[in-house]
C-alpha cells in the first residue's frame, strides 16, 4: 500500500542505507529512499553497488540472443506499446515456420546461443485472424505454436529458447517447459490502478499482477527459472515501484524460482496512447536500480536494458550510472535482429557494451538464458537442452569463451 511521505533528511538516508547494506531493505524503508533528496542518491548507489559486489563482484553479464517476433497480434492493448498490431494493420504478422527456422539459423552463424521467442499475448482470443492464421498453420493455440517452434529451433540449430509470452496455465507451462531454457514475464507493475480506464493497463486482462505473479509461481512448481522486472514511469507512483519490487521478492521467497529482475525504463512512442506521458529521468532510474538492488539482495541478477538509456550522445554514460547504481546484467543482446519491441532503440555493439563496462571496472562475461546460478541447479536444467547447456558453460554457470561455437 502507498503512503505518501515527506522527504527524509541526509541523517534518516544514512540510517536506512547502513541497515540496507546489511539486511534487505523493508517496504518503509523503501519509500523513504525513494523520496530521498537528490543530493543523498550518490550515497544509496554506493550502499546498492557494495550490496552488488558481495554477490557477482566486478562480474557483468549478458546474453547473446536472436529475437524472434513470433506474432504481433495480441489479445491486450497496453498504452504504451507499439509491438502489437490489430489484423487489419498492414503490419500485423505471424512469422511462418521455415522464416523462424531462417532467424535462428542467422543467430547460430553469430554464435548466439539464445533464441527470444517474444509475441503477443493469446490472440486468438481476441482476433477471428488469429484463430484462422494457426487453423491453417495446424496449431490448436499460439502456446501450441510456440511449443513446436521452440522445439525445432533448439532441434536444428541448437539455439536454447526463452520465451516472453504473458500469462500461462499450468498446462500452457508444461508444454513450453522441456523446450525452454528459461522464461520471462514482466511483472511490470503491482498497481491494480493501472488496470483502470485512462491508465496503461486498461484493457488488458492479461496485466492483472496477481495473473502474473500466479504464472511465475506455477513456473517455480514446475521447475521453470523465470525472468520478470517492472516498467518505471508508466503511471505509477515511487511507493507503487517498491511495492512491485517487494512483491517480486515475496514470490522468488516462496517459489525459489526468479532468475532476474529487470528495471525497465518506459519510453513514450507515437501512435500510442501514452504518447504524450513524461519519460523517467536518468535521475529517476538510477534512484530505482538503486532500491531495487536493496530490496533484492546480494544474489537477484539485476539489469537495465541498455538500448533503453538515454538519448545517443549521453548513452555510455547513462550506461556508467546503471552500473554504479547496482546493475550486474545487460540482458540480451543481439547481433542479428534488432528489438521488435523498440525498433526505434538500436542496441549496442556488443564490443560498444564491453568498452562501457569495462572503462567502469568491470569484467563482461556472456551467459546463457538461463543464468549462471540456475545452470548448475539441475532441477532447472531440462533433460532435452541439458547437453547443450553443458556444452556452452563452465563450472561457474557462465558461457565458456566467447567465441564457443557448438
Ligand atoms: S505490451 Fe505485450 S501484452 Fe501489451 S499490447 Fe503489447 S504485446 Fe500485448
Amino acid at each position: 500500500m502507498s503512503v505518501p511521505l515527506s522527504t527524509p533528511g541526509s541523517e534518516e538516508i544514512a540510517e536506512i542505507l547502513a541497515r540496507a547494506v546489511e539486511e534487505p531493505l523493508s517496504r518503509d524503508d523503501g519509500y523513504r529512499l525513494m523520496r530521498g533528496s537528490e543530493a543523498d542518491v550518490s550515497a544509496l548507489m554506493g550502499a546498492a553497488a557494495a550490496v552488488r559486489d558481495r554477490g557477482t563482484g566486478r562480474t557483468v553479464t549478458y546474453s547473446r540472443k536472436v529475437f524472434i517476433p513470433l506474432t504481433n497480434l495480441c489479445r491486450d492493448r497496453c498504452g504504451y506499446c507499439t509491438f502489437a498490431k490489430p489484423p487489419s494493420h498492414a503490419a500485423a504478422r505471424t512469422m511462418p515456420p521455415e522464416e523462424v527456422l531462417a532467424v535462428a539459423h542467422a543467430g547460430r552463424e553469430q554464435g548466439c546461443k539464445e533464441a527470444l521467442f517474444s509475441l503477443g499475448e493469446k490472440p486468438e482470443e481476441r482476433w477471428a485472424a488469429a484463430r484462422d492464421q494457426l487453423r491453417d498453420l495446424g496449431y490448436p493455440s499460439t502456446i501450441a505454436y510456440l511449443a513446436a517452434m521452440g522445439e525445432r529451433v533448439h532441434r536444428e540449430t541448437g539455439l536454447i529458447p526463452h520465451a516472453n509470452c504473458g500469462v500461462l496455465t499450468r498446462d500452457e507451462l508444461l508444454a513450453l517447459r522441456d523446450v525452454n531454457g528459461s522464461m520471462g514475464l514482466m511483472l511490470e507493475s503491482a498497481s491494480e490502478r493501472l488496470l483502470e480506464r485512462g491508465q496503461a493497463h486498461f484493457g488488458c486482462v492479461g496485466k492483472a499482477p496477481e495473473t502474473r505473479l500466479q504464472t511465475m509461481a506455477t513456473g517455480g512448481a514446475l521447475g521453470i527459472a523465470f525472468t520478470t522486472g517492472i516498467l518505471v514511469g508508466i503511471g505509477e507512483t515511487p511507493e507503487e515501484r517498491v511495492d512491485a519490487l517487494i512483491a517480486i521478492r515475496e514470490l522468488h521467497e516462496r517459489s525459489g524460482n526468479i532468475q532476474e529482475v529487470i528495471v525497465q525504463n518506459f519510453r513514450a512512442k507515437p501512435d500510442t496512447r501514452m504518447r504524450g506521458w513524461p519519460e523517467p529521468s536518468v535521475l529517476e532510474m538510477v534512484r530505482t536500480i538503486a532500491v531495487a538492488r536493496l530490496i533484492l539482495g546480494a544474489e537477484m541478477n539485476l539489469q537495465a536494458p541498455p538500448n533503453l538509456a538515454g538519448g545517443t550522445d549521453e548513452t555510455q554514460d547513462v550506461l556508467s550510472l546503471y552500473l554504479a547504481a547496482g546493475i550486474n546484467d545487460w540482458g540480451g543482446i543481439s547481433p542479428v535482429t534488432k528489438d521488435h519491441i523498440n525498433p526505434e532503440r538500436a542496441w549496442p555493439e556488443i564490443d560498444a557494451l564491453r568498452q562501457v563496462t569495462e572503462g567502469a571496472g568491470f569484467v563482461l562475461r556472456e551467459r546463457l538464458c538461463l543464468s549462471p546460478a540456475y545452470v548448475r541447479r539441475p532441477a532447472f536444467v531440462r533433460p532435452r537442452l541439458a547437453a547443450r547447456i553443458r556444452a556452452w558453460t563452465d563450472a561457474t554457470g557462465l558461457v565458456k569463451g566467447e567465441e564457443t561455437r557448438w
